[in-house]
């Protein structure tokens, strides 16, 4: 069983959270308790981690998907909560953060390309000509599922390039599809394009917009999940 919880949302999907600008999401599994991203505000951060009743003491993992104020704000308190903590973000980091880090855990891991972090857990980058972002693919009996921050080289490129990465069909997508820019016409492209690629859920939010919501609501249909701080889902392994 792997559970998908959204830590960090400016869109609500439950009373108990704080909604606030930014994208964060715990994926507990067997294997390990991951924090991928870490919204913007660390006291926002750490109420909806007691909302959820996850200790952050307990987290073993965190990845950091890409170098925006909105998904790391609060990585560097959540560092000090476990200083046996991994950390895994992208090498184009040049804002000093890695050296923040560094003061609280020792093992910082800066990616340049994929990574298996585990059997299960597998880290996937993906460029434009100003961001790198990893993406988290899970392996499942259903296909990948793949958690994701922003989006900025487009969500159907993302979906692409994990599919060759790891040579398995893509099963979900969870997180910001940054399509709050896009035309109505180019949503309806995207959205074929990921429907081609047999991709059978998705669950966007943060920077996904609300044309493309109300879109892929339509496309998808029971196989769109609503997604926002507060959501819980859980998939086979
Ligand atoms: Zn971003
Ligand atoms: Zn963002």
């Amino acid at each position: 069983m792997i559970k998908i919880t959204n830590i960090y949302d400016n869109i609500k999907c439950n009373n108990k959270f704080i909604p606030d600008w930014g994208f964060g999401c715990i994926i507990e599994h067997l294997n390990a308790r991951i924090v991928f991203d870490t919204g913007a505000n660390p006291e926002i951060l750490e109420k909806n981690l007691k909302s959820a009743q996850i200790d952050p003491s307990s987290i073993d993992i965190i990845v950091i998907s890409h170098k925006h104020w909105d998904h790391k704000g609060g990585a560097l308190w959540l560092v000090k909560q476990n200083p046996n903590i991994k950390i895994y973000m992208p090498k184009t980091w040049r804002n000093g953060l890695e050296k923040s880090l560094a003061f609280y855990t020792k093992d910082i891991n800066s990616i340049t390309k994929h990574l298996p972090i585990n059997d299960v857990f597998h880290l996937v980058t993906s460029k434009t000509l100003f961001v790198t972002e990893l993406v988290l693919a899970i392996k499942t009996s259903n296909g990948i599922i793949i958690v994701t921050g922003c989006s900025h080289s487009g969500i159907h490129k993302i979906t692409q390039n994990v599919h060759i990465a790891m040579q398995e069909k893509i099963y979900a997508l969870f997180g910001g599809f940054h399509l709050f820019r896009s035309s109505t016409k180019n949503i309806h492209k995207i959205s074929d394009s990921l429907r081609k690629m047999q991709v059978k859920i998705v669950a966007p939010c943060h920077c996904t917009g609300d044309k493309a919501l109300e879109i892929l609501k339509k496309e998808f249909a029971e196989n769109f999940l609503i997604n926002g701080v507060g959501a819980e889902y859980v998939f086979e392994t």
